[in-house]
This record gives structure tokens, sequence and C-alpha cells, in this order.
């Protein structure tokens, strides 16, 4: 019987239980299963809040629908009943002078045609201009290794990308648009404007893909994500899970590997997937060889407020499921999602509720860090009533602080975790780094992810 043990029960450490047990059944391979978490909870970055008439999140709300791995997932435990979509509408980009309708036919701020260029009223005239030049320049330089932010500027000018793009863009990459790579942000840009000779006429000749995922881009559950959660451990059975207990090390010994927990005993393992965060991982390690690789990739941090009111969201803007905020404005967060409206299911009499984010590429986070959670909430409230013009006191409040634990890929990711895969093979074989913090921090992603270490390693196991 070989022994395999996972080190942390977030969504990738849950998938790879989920796909081991199933390939272990599959194949017979008679495998002893072990799932180690330090937290009392399973779930990690997800986890779902009740309170009030609320249902909140305090980190993940959803998952890409159209990530190949996410479907068959849910058909394989039985939820898609119980799955729920997001509610579309207008987002908005908040400036100075307001709330701004991000133009229709953009993808992530990026027109996809001329109208959608044109019509924007973010942009001056002589920033739609300078957009035009992607239609006559073409790419001599850039790679998907090149910064997407420079390949951007260079075809559709600073303006368009520095009021339009980079606070949509940035927000959902949680970096700066100069740090982050076209392979770990858009990659099919560079192929659009290779084989188009445009970005934007690109976006128009494969508009439909993007408007087709538009209506549906998004799933949850309908008490929360915790259902995923839930389910998946209820589906593990038999197998072995082991909550509220941290691996301190690893150590190599003559069959495998010592797993030494934190209250002092051991446990021995053939494989080890180790779904930690990277600093984490690290620390379990504790390989010297491959600090200069860890060193390499960077965690960001983030602060989550929502807020609820008894008042009903009807009264928010017509149409609308939330907003991002453009840099130097008079608002602290990041972006607002109208939850209420997002996602129906999570307030049940369809009162307002509405959640803020705070990055840490904020200018002031730090004092932000230092904030209790009142003052935290009072910071959101004075958010609200500055950019929705709501005088209500909230009737909830559920403050989250994700301090240096948000995966945060930069121009170095790939080139560090192709070299912490090659050494980790020579010093420690049977041992495996998994989930966010190397290969995509999307839940679908990470589903993959754990189900492609399953895959190999049972493949290793049965001689295949
Ligand atoms: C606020 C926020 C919002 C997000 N929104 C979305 C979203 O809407 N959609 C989306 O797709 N993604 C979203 N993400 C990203 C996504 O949630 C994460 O990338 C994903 O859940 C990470 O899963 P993971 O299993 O790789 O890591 P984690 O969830 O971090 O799990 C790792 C686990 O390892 C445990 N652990 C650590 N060290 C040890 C140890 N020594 N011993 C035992 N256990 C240990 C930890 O306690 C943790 O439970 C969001 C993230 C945050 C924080």
């Amino acid at each position: 019987m070989k022994k395999v043990a996972i080190i942390g029960g977030g969504i990738t450490g849950l998938s790879a239980m989920h796909y081991f047990q199933k390939l272990d059944q599959q194949k017979n391979l008679d495998l002893e299963l072990v799932l180690i978490e330090k937290d009392p909870e399973l779930g990690g970055k997800i986890r779902t809040v009740k309170k009030d008439e609320f249902i909140m999140e305090t980190g993940a709300d959803s998952i890409v629908v159209r990530h190949g791995s996410v479907w068959p997932l849910v058909e394989e435990l039985g939820l898609e009943d119980r799955v729920v979509y997001n509610g579309t509408g207008i987002s908005y980009l908040y400036t100075d002078s307001g709330l701004h309708p991000i133009p229709a036919d953009t993808i992530f701020g990026i027109p996809m045609d001329e109208h959608a260029l044109f019509s924007s009223t973010l942009i001056s005239e002589q920033g739609k201009q300078e957009a035009m030049k992607d239609f006559e320049t073409k790419n001599e330089h850039f790679t998907r290794d090149s910064s997407i932010g420079e390949f951007l500027e260079s075809f559709l000018g600073k303006e368009l990308v520095e009021k339009q793009i980079a606070p949509v863009l940035s927000g959902v990459y949680s970096g700066k648009l100069h740090e982050l790579t076209l392979a770990s942000t858009l990659p099919y840009l560079i192929d659009y404007k290779n084989d188009y000779g445009s970005i934007i006429k690109g976006l128009e000749a494969n508009k439909a893909k993007f408007q087709g995922a538009a209506n549906r881009k998004f799933l949850s559950f309908d008490e929360g994500m915790a259902v995923l959660i839930d389910r998946l451990e209820e589906s593990l059975g038999d197998s072995k899970i082991l909550k509220g207990m941290e691996v301190s090390s690893i150590q190599r010994n003559e069959e495998g590997m010592t797993l030494r927990l934190a209250d002092g005993s051991n446990l021995e393992a053939d494989y080890v997937v180790i779904t930690a965060p990277h600093d984490l991982a690290q620390q379990v390690l504790g390989l010297k060889e491959l600090e200069p690789e860890f060193k390499q990739l960077h965690n960001s941090s983030l602060i989550s407020i929502y807020l609820g009111f008894d008042v009903p969201d009807t009264e928010l803007p017509e149409d609308g499921t939330g907003f991002i905020v453009s840099e130097n404005t008079d608002l602290r967060c990041n972006a607002c999602t109208w939850t209420s409206r997002k996602w129906d299911y999570t307030s049940k009499r369809g009162n307002l509720l509405v959640r803020l984010f705070y990055k840490s590429s904020n200018p002031g986070f730090e004092e932000l860090k230092a904030m209790t959670e009142q003052q935290l909430a009072a910071v959101a409230l004075e958010d609200i009533r500055k950019s929705l013009k709501l005088e209500a006191a909230p009737t909830s409040v559920e403050v989250t602080g994700w301090n240096g634990n948000m995966p945060n890929y930069n121009m170095n990711h790939k080139s560090a975790v192709e070299g912490l895969e090659r050494k980790l093979a020579e010093l420690l074989p049977n041992a495996r780094l998994a989930g966010a913090s190397y290969y995509g921090v999307g839940i679908g992603a990470c589903i993959q992810n754990g189900k492609d270490l399953a895959e190999a390693i049972t493949q290793e196991l049965s001689g295949e």
C-alpha cells in the first residue's frame, strides 16, 4: 500500500484528494490518502459566512465557468442543481467626475471594435486618436514574455491604457500592468496582433467567443461557495482528513518521506503534494537550495469589507453590478461589487449588500492595515456615501484581511516555478508543489492542478 499525503485543504488539495480517490478506485491501486489542514475548517481562501439576512464570502465568491476543469467536477459531485450564475449588467469606472459605464463591447476595458473605442466617456478625443495607431503599427519585438503594460501602451496609447484598461485589468490580475507578462494574463492578445495586424481587429473577429461567455461568466452555489467545499469533504468518505493540524517539516528517509506534525507526531508518506502557499511551503520544505526561486515568487494583500443595509437594492443605479476605481479619486477602495445585484441568493429580502476591496497596491494601504474592523467599516461606509450617495447605516458588516497571501505573478514567475520543479525533482523526487502560488490563481486552474497531479502520480504508481 502506497501512502499519499496532501498538505493543505484549500481547493487545490481537495481537488487532488478527489481525483486521487477516483483514480485509486478505477485502477485498484490500494492507496492510503491523507489530507492535512492547519485550520479547523477546510476551504483555505474559500469560506462562506452567513450573517443576519446575508450570505458573504471571506475569499473567492465565484468560479469562471468556461475553465474546462469546472463543470466535470460539479457533475461528479452531483451539484448541478445547486449552481447559480451571476446576474449581468453594466460595470462602472469611478473617476473624480463620478460613475462612468465601462463601454459595452470591451474586454477588460480593451475596445473590441472602433465604435467601442469612440463611444467611451473615459478617454479624450486625443486618446482615441492615439489608440488608432493599433491599426497601422506592426508587432516587431513583443513576445508572450513581454510586459502586457508595455505591449498595450505601445499599440493603444498611454491614455486608453491608464484610464480605461489598467484599472480593470490590474484589478483582475492583482498587479501593475508593467510587471505582468502577456503569458500570465491575456496571451491571446499577441496572437491577435500578429494574426490580424491589430489587437482591436483580432478582438472584433473573435467577439462572439467573448460575448457568448459574457452572459454566464461566473458560477457559485445556492448557499455560497461553501457548498462546493462541504460536498468535496463529504465525498472523500473514508479518506483520512486531519483538520487543525499543521505540517511543520518534511524529511527524506530511506523509504520515502516523514512529515513532522505540529503535535510532535510523525506521518510516513511515499508521495507528498504541498498545496500550502509558497512561503509556507518553503518553511515546511526547509531546503536552502530552493531559496533563490522561492524569493522570486511574490504575494500581495487585500482587505474585503461587506456592508449590508436595510434598504432595497433598487436604490442602486439601474442595470449595474459594481464599479472599479481609477487612480487619484476621493475614494479609498479599489473596487466595489454590488453583491445583492450580482448574486441574488446572497440577500434573502433583496436588501442591498455591497463588497468593497482595498488592495495593497493602494497608496494608503499601510494605514488601512493598521485599522480596527470598526475603523475599516467606517472607511467603507464613507466610500459608499461618496460613490452611491447612500446615507443609511449598515445593519451587517464582515471584514476579512488577506495579509501577504495573495499570489502575485510577476515577470520572473514562470522561470522561478520551472526552477523549483527542476530542483525539487532532484532533492525530494516524490514531493510536488501545487496550488495558486504556482499554476494559476483562479479556482478552475487550482482544480485542474489537483487533477493533473493525481493523474501524474497514479500513472507513476501503476507503472503506466
Ligand atoms: C479575497 C479573495 C477573492 C478571490 N476571488 C476569487 C474568485 O472570485 N474566483 C476565483 O477563481 N478565485 C478567487 N480568488 C483566488 C482563489 O480563491 C485562490 O487562488 C484559491 O482558492 C487558492 O486555493 P489553494 O488551494 O491553492 O490555496 P489555499 O486556499 O490558500 O489553501 C492552502 C491551504 O493550506 C493550508 N496550509 C498552509 N500551510 C499548511 C501547513 N504547514 N500544514 C497544513 N496546512 C497548511 C492553509 O491553511 C490553506 O487552507 C480569490 C482569493 C481571495 C483571497
